[in-house]
């Protein structure tokens, strides 16, 4: 028995119609931990090299970690992986709320499925009783609408994930909805579920996680909502959310406006943190057993209609508010909400439309292509655009394989304000003059996202101020001198590694990162609830490991990968920012080139940022290191 874990990996051949319970094996979770561990070593072994990613053969990957679903604050992130349509890499996102737990409460750890289902289906997971059903009722539905109409045919204690239009229609920024507005967003999660047939997966669990000293995790677990409580920070957070930092980024010149020309927008204050408490707000909303509920369920009313809505949290107000110049937040709220309906990764989408309207005002994309005008500040624009790219509709048919394939196809030099980072849109902060953050985001593992490092703060600090300080100093919105870009990878380092450590566990980081919860109660609760003796140091450096194993992942999956794919937007590094705190500055390419040589150097990989066998074999990656005749050869040519 291995304590934490429910033991058994559930397989479903959806080809085949075939279920298979496998014991975990207890040298994945000794080597692994959970979660994005588990996930990259399944893609690692079983994924077939060169796999189309909307082929049967794709696996899709839901894992939870050990603490998921354990007495302790927001144990309830799930995770999720596939290789991805997005990138053609590996891909992986997560989500809150309460499917990973309840996964684990019916009796599993991970759930793989393979193949594809012959019509639209549901996958029915109630403990031991697993069925694949009929759901062509449901397809075409809304997520937030399926999840409705399942929770009233099933029963609410069902958990469910569902797919909306865009997942059906192969969108490749399609997310995975559950809990009325918690998305796996990223990678395109949802495209490859919808690729499989499965509209959605509904899971009900009535049994129970074995731990090592129940009496012990009931006072450490206890201590530890106290301790959460206690923290300077948890009044102030938790109020806003993750919305309350909007004004932060706009004074330090970070916030993506109008495509990411801009980086400072005088309209922040109408879209803030504050805007959603005075006009949208009804009640905080929280995931499985979390004291800082930081999800705002509200209500928006717009010109185009009235919509009941979880959000938006900071990513959607950057990209689909300042970035599409929409300075009004019910209006973020209704372009949130129909994106939640039709399955549409936020951030995404957001990039996507504010890219059309940059081709359309450029004249590179005319009305005809386009289908009607199109401009930025206009919700009827972006709700236009986010319905044809999740029909494949029009000018959706263009969009819905995400900013750089469109770019690809527009030319005329629209490749150069295309802001992706491998194929994933870029996520909320511009860093045209925050070096350490732009590297952060050209070596994320899935693409341009922030969750793999954030070291903003650290960039605009330098060495000498504390980064709590400058966030929640008032500031003023004085010019910013140019950052220097050397001495920059080992922060983002040590941020890769600490940021998915939590994804390992299967928590929420927010605790630690916004209120600097201690790290001593991951430790403890750890020990109570698996018996081993695993320290911090330790676990980073399993985090470690994982990160080499998904580089090698993508180095193996797509030709030709290397130093090419970890240039930033074009944009970047020919525009200075033309106002706000960083006007003038940009990051030249030698720059870039800088940041790159210092970062594999230190990672201990080739010159094109491929794992060194040596280095693989450091981490006890020696079957990856065996391999790597076989794919590394390609990402050398
Ligand atoms: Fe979920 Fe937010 Fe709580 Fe994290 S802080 S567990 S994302 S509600």
């Amino acid at each position: 028995m291995l304590n934490g874990y429910a033991g058994t990996i559930l397989r479903v051949d959806l080809s085949e119609e075939k279920i298979e319970k496998q014991p975990l094996p207890i040298k994945m979770a000794e080597e692994f931990i959970g979660g994005r561990g588990f996930v990259a070593k399944t893609l690692f072994d079983e994924l077939p090299p060169n796999t189309d990613p909307l082929s049967p053969a794709n696996l899709f990957v839901v894992a939870s970690g050990p603490l998921s679903g354990q007495f302790m604050p927001a144990s309830g992130k799930t995770h999720f992986g596939c290789k991805s349509p997005a990138t053609g890499g590996y891909g992986d996102s997560n989500m809150g709320g309460h499917f990973g737990p309840t996964l684990k409460y019916a009796g599993y750890d991970m759930l793989v499925l393979t193949g594809r289902a012959v019509e639209p289906s549901l996958l029915v997971i109630e403990d031991q009783d697993i069925t694949i059903k009929p759901a062509g009722n449901l397809w075409g539905m809304g997520s937030l609408s399926a999840e409705a109409k399942l929770k009233k045919d099933l029963g609410e204690d069902f958990q469910i994930l569902t797919i909306g239009p865009a997942g059906e229609n192969g969108v490749a920024f399609a997310c995975i909805t559950h809990d009325f507005g918690r998305q796996a967003g990223r990678a395109g999660i949802g495209t490859v579920l919808g690729s499989k047939n499965i509209k959605a997966i509904a899971v009900k669990g009535t049994g129970s996680i074995p731990v090592n000293d129940a009496k012990a995790l009931l006072a450490e677990g206890k201590q530890a909502f106290q301790d959460v409580r206690a923290k300077p920070g948890f009044k102030g957070w938790t109020p806003e959310g993750t919305a309350g930092i909007t004004d932060w980024v706009n004074r330090v010149g970070a916030l993506p406006t109008q495509n990411f020309k801009t980086s400072y927008w005088d309209q922040h204050a109408s879209i803030n943190g504050a805007a959603i408490l005075r006009t949208l707000k009804i009640t905080d909303k929280g995931c499985y057993c979390c004291p800082t509920p930081c999800g705002k369920y509200g209500k928006a009313k717009t010109g185009l209609g009235e919509v009941y809505v979880e959000g938006p949290e900071f990513e959607t107000i950057s990209l689909l508010g300042s970035n599409c110049l929409m300075g009004d937040i019910s209006e973020i709220a209704y372009a949130n909400y129909i994106c939640d309906e039709l399955g549409l990764d936020t951030i995404s989408a957001g990039v996507v439309c504010s890219w059309a309207i940059e081709c359309y005002q450029n004249g590179l994309l005319d009305r005809k292509v386009i289908g009607r005008e199109v401009s930025f500040g206009d919700l009827a624009s972006v709700v236009y655009l986010l319905e044809s790219i999740a029909r494949r509709q029009g000018v959706g048919k263009l969009l819905a394989d995400g900013v750089q394939s469109a770019a690809r196809k527009v030319g005329k030099g629209s490749e150069t304000f295309a802001i992706h980072v491998k194929g994933l849109e870029w996520s909320g902060y511009e860093c045209r003059n925050a070096p350490g953050m732009m590297l952060a985001y050209m070596t994320s593992d899935i693409g341009a996202h922030h969750a793999r490092a954030w070291v903003l703060g650290h960039d605009l600090a330098g060495s000498s101020a504390s980064v709590h300080d400058l966030i929640t100093s008032e500031g003023s919105n004085e010019k910013l001198p140019k950052s220097e870009v050397t001495g920059r990878a080992a922060k983002v380092i040590e941020s890769q590694h600490l940021r998915p450590l939590f994804d390992l566990l299967g928590i929420c980081r927010l605790q630690f990162m916004e209120l600097g919860f201690e790290v001593e109660h991951y430790e403890r609760l750890f020990k109570v609830v698996t018996g081993k003796q695993l320290n911090w140091d330790q676990m980073l450096s399993v985090s470690e490991k994982v990160w080499h194993l998904t580089r090698s992942i993508s180095a193996r999956e797509i030709k030709g990968f290397g130093r090419n794919w970890d240039y930033p937007p074009e944009r970047f590094m020919t525009e200075p920012v033309p106002d706000g705190p960083n006007e003038g500055h940009f990051i030249s390419r030698q720059e870039v080139d800088v940041l790159l040589d210092e970062y594999y150097t230190m990672r201990g990989w080739d010159h094109k940022g491929i794992p060194t066998a040596e280095t693989l074999k450091s981490f006890g990656l020696d079957d990856v290191a065996a391999s790597r005749p076989s794919w590394a050869c390609h990402s050398n040519e």
